[in-house]
């Protein structure tokens, strides 16, 4: 096991089945239990930062004339209900969870206070922080830097549609290739899309590798705490 303690950032579309019509696709997070718990059982600790782009997001919400910072509260509130589809499905395959929210809401969730998410983790209970930062203007890729940073984590696993971060949009232009390692520095003056700036910046001034790898991938997850080098390592 290449890392002990983890923070996975996942967003909000990646839970989604538009197909389907649904915005939590249960055998999507059926995958997501099945690797936490074989993760567990390797003897990682488990954090999470999920996003909420399958509900709403600030900055489209005020494309359509919703006031940004109300747009963006919203958003943070599209996190803990992602948040607890997680915990849901977690707890259905016998895994201990907490919620932890930046925004307190004591009837649903615990507010987050760094010390008690580390005794969580310690304690092999899968943390699962919603609510972003808790601040407008901010990105749930921001907030698992932060959490990242304040828990000491070891890496920060970014899932994404794609094995890693390529040259191009490998979607759309076929001679992109993938980096198997970049620099923080390196990642931020290609302006890469794969994570907003704040959260590189906090990442490097922390000391916290990001691996960003492809969610859907079998075992993509379990094969990155392994320290397969299928995705892309972001380091000094
Ligand atoms: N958000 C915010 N502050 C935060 C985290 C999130 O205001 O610290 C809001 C913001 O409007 C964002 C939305 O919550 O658009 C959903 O988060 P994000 O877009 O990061 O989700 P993802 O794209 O990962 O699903």
């Amino acid at each position: 096991m290449k890392y002990k303690r983890i923070v996975l950032k996942i967003s909000g579309e990646a839970l989604q089945n538009k197909a389907k019509g649904l915005n939590h696709d249960p055998d999507i997070l059926a995958m997501v239990a099945a690797q936490f718990k074989q993760m567990l059982d390797m003897g990682a600790e488990i954090a999470v930062v999920v996003g909420g782009g399958n509900i709403f997001r600030g900055l489209a919400g005020a494309d359509k004339g919703t006031d940004r910072t109300t747009g963006d509260y919203m958003g943070m509130l599209a996190t803990v209900i992602n948040a607890m589809a997680i915990q849901n499905a977690l707890e259905n395959e016998g895994i201990q969870t907490r919620v932890m929210t930046a925004i307190a809401m004591p009837a649903i969730a615990e507010p987050f206070i760094r010390r008690k998410a580390v005794r969580h983790l310690e304690k092999g209970r899968v943390v699962i922080f919603g609510a972003g930062t808790g601040n407008p203007y901010f990105t749930t890729d921001s907030a698992a830097a932060l959490r990242a940073s304040e828990i000491g984590a070891d890496v920060l696993m970014k899932a994404t549609k794609v094995d890693g971060i390529y040259t191009a949009d490998p979607v759309t232009d076929p001679t992109a290739t993938r980096f198997e390692q970049i620099s923080y520095q390196n990642a931020l003056s290609r302006q890469l899309k794969v994570m907003d700036a704040a959260a590189f910046s906090l990442c490097m001034e922390n000391d916290i590798p990001i691996v960003v790898f492809d969610f859907f991938k079998e075992n993509g997850m379990v094969e990155v705490l392994a320290g397969s080098d299928s995705g892309t390592l972001v380091t000094h």
